[in-house]
């Protein structure tokens, strides 16, 4: 496992800002329907583990994307804060939010098999399917 790293993230208004010492440098893209609707395009996240510290906690919403997860928004300049896991609290935060993140890398890429024609990474990158997410996440119940 990689070293983890501390960093905070801002929202485009400044009002919310959020701290993780527990950033995991190798980053995922999601390329799920649900993501993409949400930003414009896919979801490049920054796992950053449970325990973050949100300032401007008053200016976000959070949005109830699904049965096992969430999403967060700054109400005043509508920048995307994070994904949150509801079982296990883990936060995903957009790695654009980031002023500086050095030596990170695009390590994994879901859903690969509902990214639209019209864009790829050329990044070499791990994939996941729909069905390999499914099989895996029953594989844990
Ligand atoms: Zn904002
Ligand atoms: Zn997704």
């Amino acid at each position: 496992m990689s070293d983890l790293m501390t960093s905070t993230s801002t929202c485009l208004c400044g009002s919310v800002k959020i701290t993780s010492d527990a950033i995991n440098p190798n980053f995922t893209v999601c390329h799920c329907e649900t993501c993409r609707t949400w930003g414009g395009g896919p979801f490049l996240a920054i796992q950053c583990g449970a325990n973050v510290v949100i300032e401007g906690q008053d200016h976000v919403s959070e949005y109830a994307s699904s049965a096992w997860a969430s999403r967060g928004f700054c109400l005043k300049c509508g920048t995307h804060l994070f994904y949150k896991d509801k079982k296990s609290d883990a936060y995903n935060l957009p790695i654009g939010t980031f002023a500086e993140l050095p030596n990170v890398n695009m390590d994994m890429q879901y859903f690969s098999d509902a990214r639209p024609d019209y864009y790829c990474f050329s990044n070499e990158t791990k994939h996941m399917t729909r069905l390999q997410i499914e099989e895996y996440l029953s594989s844990l119940e």
